[in-house]
């Protein structure tokens, strides 16, 4: 909870009022890139670019729409510089040196819990490899729309309860961060999908997340929502922006109803908060 104070004056600084971030690219050109987003840890990054150009991120090819558009992100720990190679048909290829801000994590250290709470029973381990199969498959569509570009919305609204990359270590045992904001609502309270997509998973019992829902909203970037007393949509739907899919619940390892919302670009986890608005009051 911490983090967020000072993330926000860091982005202030950085961005100005807008949330937008715009780079050109180093060229005697007139066509630069222009960048919408968060070089942080976490951040999402959307880039256009003219058609017809392709862009690699560490080595790694991203795939750019037909009218130029690309998206990107950080992870948690990502370094804090990353390469971008640009290249225009026609051009020589230009390369971009991206400053990645560095922040810092809450990290919790709670000792002397009995130990079955802190390790799964062993007839939960099948279980937990079948979740995470499918829900690594349901990350890993490299879909051409281009959805993401048109931004993400609160798919409610409320208290946060939770951040992104907060840690805890139990017993001596550092768990996996959490790599979610958390909304606390109540229970039964309507989840809208945050833009245009097309769902990708929709399971009513998963180990930890238990009602969980996936979409797909292009290039790569997913949304999840986990703790669902309710799911509204299956695999294949698509959805719009603001349509109900699902309602809140504490189903999975929760503790109480709220939802936890994640972002992903693929396999990477990134940070919800920082792609969407301001929580509105
Ligand atoms: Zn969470």
């Amino acid at each position: 909870m911490s983090a967020a104070p000072h993330r926000r004056q860091v982005l202030t600084t950085l961005i100005g009022a807008t949330g937008a971030l715009f780079l050109p690219l180093p060229s005697a050109r007139a066509e630069p890139v222009r960048f919408e987003g968060h070089f942080e840890q976490g951040g999402m990054v959307v880039g256009r670019t003219v058609p017809g150009a392709t862009v690699s991120l560490a080595g790694r090819a991203i795939r750019v729409s037909d009218d130029g558009v690309f998206v990107f992100g950080f992870g948690r720990d990502d370094k804090a510089t990353a390469s971008l190679v640009v290249r225009v048909p026609g051009e020589a290829a230009q390369t971009q040196r991206l400053d990645i801000v560095q922040r810092s994590y809450d990290i919790q250290k709670i000792d002397g819990l009995p130990d079955k709470q802190v390790t799964p029973p062993d007839d939960a381990v099948a279980r937990i490899n079948r979740d995470n199969k499918l829900i690594g498959a349901a990350r890993s569509h490299d879909t051409h729309e281009t959805w993401f570009a048109g931004g993400l919305s609160w798919p409610v609204t409320g208290r946060i309860s939770g951040v992104y990359g907060s840690q805890r270590i139990l017993n001596g045992q550092p768990r996996r961060p959490h790599y979610g904001v958390d909304i606390a609502k109540g229970e039964g309270e309507p989840i809208h999908a945050p833009q245009a997509a097309i769902v990708r998973m929709a399971e009513t019992d998963m180990y930890f997340t238990g009602g969980t829902t996936i979409l797909d909203h292009g290039g790569g970037i997913t949304t999840s929502y986990l703790h669902q007393s309710r799911l509204d949509v299956k695999v294949g739907d698509k959805v719009e922006k603001g349509q109900v899919i699902g309602l809140i619940g504490k189903t999975g390892r929760a503790t109480g109803p709220h939802l936890c919302w994640r972002l992903n670009w693929f396999q990477e986890r990134l940070d919800p908060q920082l792609a969407a608005p301001p929580m509105p009051s």
